[in-house]
Order: C-alpha cells, then sequence, then structure tokens
C-alpha cells in the first residue's frame, strides 16, 4: 500500500494512495470514502522525532568526494524541522554558495525499536520512501560537524508516499533528476551497509521512534542545485519526490 498524509476540507489525516484518488485511513475522519487526487494537497508524509542519515554508503560516492567508504556506518542527523513534502520549495541559504542535491531512500519507522538483531528489522518498517538529504557542501567541508551543512530548515524533503510493500534488499533503482536531465542513477543494492544492517546498528545507539525516518546514503552523481531548478527523485516501486528550488530572500 501507499500512503500518505493529505490535508483535505481543514483537516489532515492519513490515506492510501491510488492513481486518481485517495482512500482516508482510520474511521474517525470526516471525509468521503474516496476523493480525486487533484482535491487534496499532499503533506509531508512523516513527523519523526528524528532523521538518521549514512553518510558514504555508496562506494562511488565516497569516490567521487575523495573519501574512504567507513569501516562502520558513518551517522549524522537532521532536525524533524529540515522536513518538507513532495511539492513543497527547497530554500537556499545565504550561508552557503555550494548547495547540492542528494537522491536516498528513506526507511521509516513502524514501531519502536531498540538493540534489533538484524533479523528483526523487518517487522520494526513502517514503510520507504524517496528523500533528499540537501546538503551545503561548502559548509560541510569547513566545519567538522555536519549539523549547519545538512541541518537548514527545508533540507529534507521526504515523499511522496510511503510504500508499505517493498524489500530493498533485492535492488530497487533510483534516479535524479534536475531539471529534466539525469544526474544520478543507483541501485539501492549497491549500498555499503544494507538497509537492515543500519536499522540494527542505529538501534543499538539510539531508541527509534514510530515515524522515525533513516537516510540511507546517496549514489555517485552529486551536484549543484541553484534558484529557479525543479528536482525529481524517482525510486522504483515507490514513486516521484518532486520539488523546486528558490533562493531564501
Ligand atoms: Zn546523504
Amino acid at each position: 500500500m501507499r500512503v500518505v498524509r493529505v490535508r483535505y476540507a481543514e483537516q489532515t489525516f492519513y490515506a492510501a494512495l491510488y492513481p486518481e484518488h485517495v482512500r482516508p485511513l482510520g474511521e474517525r475522519i470526516e471525509a468521503p470514502r474516496s476523493i480525486p487526487l487533484q482535491e487534496v494537497a499532499l503533506e509531508r508524509p512523516v513527523q519523526p522525532t528524528k532523521v538518521v542519515c549514512v553518510g558514504l554508503n555508496y562506494h562511488a560516492h565516497a569516490q567521487e568526494l575523495g573519501k574512504e567508504i567507513p569501516a562502520e556506518p558513518l551517522l549524522f542527523l537532521k532536525p524533524p524541522s529540515s522536513v518538507i513534502a513532495s511539492g513543497e520549495t527547497i530554500l537556499l541559504p545565504p550561508q552557503s554558495e555550494n548547495v547540492h542535491y542528494e537522491g536516498e531512500l528513506a526507511m521509516v519507522m513502524g514501531k519502536t525499536c531498540r538493540n534489533a538483531e538484524i533479523e528483526e528489522v523487518p517487522e520494526h518498517i513502517f514503510g520507504y520512501s524517496c528523500a533528499n538529504d540537501v546538503t551545503a557542501r561548502d559548509l560541510q567541508q569547513k566545519d567538522v560537524q555536519y549539523t549547519r551543512a545538512k541541518g537548514f530548515d527545508t533540507f529534507c524533503p521526504i515523499g511522496p508516499c510511503i510504500e508499505t510493500d517493498l524489500s530493498p534488499e533485492q535492488g530497487l533503482g533510483l534516479k535524479t533528476l534536475q531539471n529534466g536531465e539525469l544526474r544520478q542513477r543507483g541501485s539501492t543494492s549497491d549500498m555499503v551497509f544494507p538497509p537492515a544492517r543500519l536499522v540494527s546498528f542505529i538501534s543499538g545507539i539510539m531508541t527509534l521512534n514510530p515515524g522515525d525516518v533513516i537516510l540511507t546514503g546517496t549514489p555517485p552523481g552529486v551536484g549543484r542545485i541553484t534558484s529557479g531548478d525543479s528536482l525529481s527523485i524517482e525510486i522504483e516501486g515507490i514513486g516521484e519526490l518532486q520539488n523546486s528550488v528558490q533562493d531564501q530572500g
């Protein structure tokens, strides 16, 4: 099932997504059982307590940044305030001259998870989505910590939906397009540390709550975005995350 969070008639609720309509999930929602897609606004599909990110999780991306593959997953956090929906605008902050897109597979937690073994991970996952780990590359190189470079408002587009029936270990194609031109192409099977391993590793450090998001790293081909760009991150079996880019002003 593809799950979206939508705004309709001054209510926000979760719904199942179909090609032309949505069906509200949950019984207490006062809305028709089927609503045409053009009558709802997509909201960000998750409200995480944290977004845990993994750096350098594809060999070729580490190579293009001139960095070694880490022996263990390299973790950093993006604040919940950076999350936006598909269709919203990425705002370029005045502090950076060089902001990059990073197309990534996002995992969304379904159950509280602490110290999970790899084989216990699947039962804790709600589903998968597309994400953009927007990064101020100049600030990332300048600062030792990634917090500033990765943490600006709007720097974490996620969506359009959460697909609940999917297995990324089999290899899902991931593509990033900038103004319609192909910039990144990868497969989730090329990850250095596969998704279940990541969740097990992270849950040994911090409790993962329902709705928390894990970004699994980006394939090669990262590049600069500028005001007026349109970005699309497409993952096989999930859909297309679309965002425009503007100066913060
Ligand atoms: Zn990233």
